[in-house]
């Protein structure tokens, strides 16, 4: 049956050029830069008020009307998304501020949060007529792809670096994807994905190569205000590798302002990678509005290990907007924050997830995050398969 998306049409992130959201894009044809889902807020406006949402279903499926699938027959679900933020009291203890908020990501199905985007892309996809998939991965998003594809019925192909940790390699498996071993980093497995593309007639659901994981992520951005009572902490933390969740949440709150769901104010969003591949916090620092691919990139935060982002800009600008900040951290310290993480929270996180933590540590002593400046900090994932770091 049709629900009641105000999907209204596609616009270029840079070029601004508009196509019509119910055929298939990956990027813009005109420029090769993302396309953005655009909807018609003011018809929203007067139908939804957020109060409304308050007995839907605890998945990112509550925000459905401002979400691409039109039909529900196509709305795929596991479970996706209202991941608990929970309020780290043992961590402001030990770090000396507060308060301090953890997005728990990890409890997503596959245990990331890439099964937000995958769970839109796939979805949208199956509405739109593909039947098979493609997806370069440093594992967490092959893992959700894997899972949507085989709950949607679709072939999928996974192309994962050939040192990724086992336990993604044996999940997607059991899930029923093809899986390609490339030798060489997540930018090399983008390239013979791209090759086999066209010969076998696979649609490429990379990282903001089509318009709908960034709405799946999005919703992370909706759920804060709901989780805060339809108020914004003053700064997030959020560990950047393609970017998909950080500018998801930036283009959510613009569109709740505008839905009338919360007011102008916003937070100061930080951008924290490793410094063993930093190409935002370079460009960020240096004024770029693009970044330059980061040469030898290498991190045990497998999500961040991102030499080249196609949606660079879109990161920048949004830092830049929200007068935020990007910081690098050695992987020595992204570690030992995650145990600090890990024995104050009961939470098992990635590494990505303990960055966030470093970064605040970094922050405060910089006098950057002030006291009593609400901070929520991103664990975009669960620590469980990443084997190589723990063992
Ligand atoms: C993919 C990934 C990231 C990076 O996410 P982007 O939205 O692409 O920047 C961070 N953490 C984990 C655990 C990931 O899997």
């Amino acid at each position: 049956m049709l629900n009641k998306s105000y999907l209204s049409f596609l616009e270029c992130g840079l070029c601004r050029e508009r196509y019509d959201p119910d055929e298939l894009w990956n990027l813009c044809p005109k420029c090769g830069k993302p396309l953005l889902a655009r909807y018609d807020l003011d018809a929203a406006r007067k139908v939804i008020r957020p109060q409304d949402l308050a007995n839907r279903e605890p998945t990112l499926w509550r925000y459905l009307e401002l979400l691409p699938v039109r039909d529900d027959a196509y709305k795929l679900s596991l479970g996706e998304g209202f991941t608990p933020l929970i309020r780290a009291a043992r961590l402001e203890d030990e770090v000396g501020h507060s308060p301090i908020y953890v997005k728990e990501e990890g409890l997503n199905p596959t245990g990331s949060f890439k099964a937000r985007g995958l769970c839109l892309a796939v979805s949208r996809a199956l509405e739109l007529g593909v039947k098979s998939l493609s997806i370069p991965s440093a594992g967490n998003a092959a893992c959700a792809l894997s899972a949507y594809a085989a709950l949607a019925g679709l072939e999928a192909h996974v192309y994962m670096p050939v040192d990724v940790p086992k336990p993604f390699i044996n999940e997607c498996r059991v899930l029923g994807a093809q899986v390609h071993l490339v030798d060489g980093l997540i930018t090399d497995c983008g390239k013979i994905a791209r090759a086999d593309l066209e010969k076998y007639g696979r649609f490429d659901v990379s990282t903001l190569k089509e318009p709908y994981r960034i709405e799946g992520k999005k919703t992370m951005g909706y759920e804060l205000a709901e989780q805060l009572g339809w108020k914004l902490p003053d700064v997030i933390i959020y560990p950047t590798g393609g970017g998909t969740g950080l500018v998801g949440m930036w283009k959510a709150f613009d569109e709740m302002e505008k839905l009338g769901w919360i007011g102008p104010g916003r937070p100061r969003m930080v951008t924290v990678q490793s410094d063993g591949c930093a190409p935002m916090v370079k460009a960020f620092h240096e004024g770029k509005e693009f970044a330059e691919p980061w040469p030898n990139a290498r991190t045990i935060a497998d999500g961040l290990r991102v030499p080249a982002a196609v949606g660079d800009f879109l990161i920048l600008r949004a830092l830049r907007e929200s007068k935020g900040t990007a910081v690098a951290i050695p992987d020595s310290e992204i570690l030992e924050a995650t145990y600090i993480l890990g024995r104050t929270t009961g939470i098992w996180p990635a590494p990505e997830g303990g960055a966030t933590l470093a970064a605040l540590l970094h922050l405060k002593q910089s006098g950057w995050i002030r006291e009593g400046e609400s901070v929520v900090l991103f664990n975009t994932g669960s620590g469980a398969k990443y084997s190589r770091v723990w063992d």
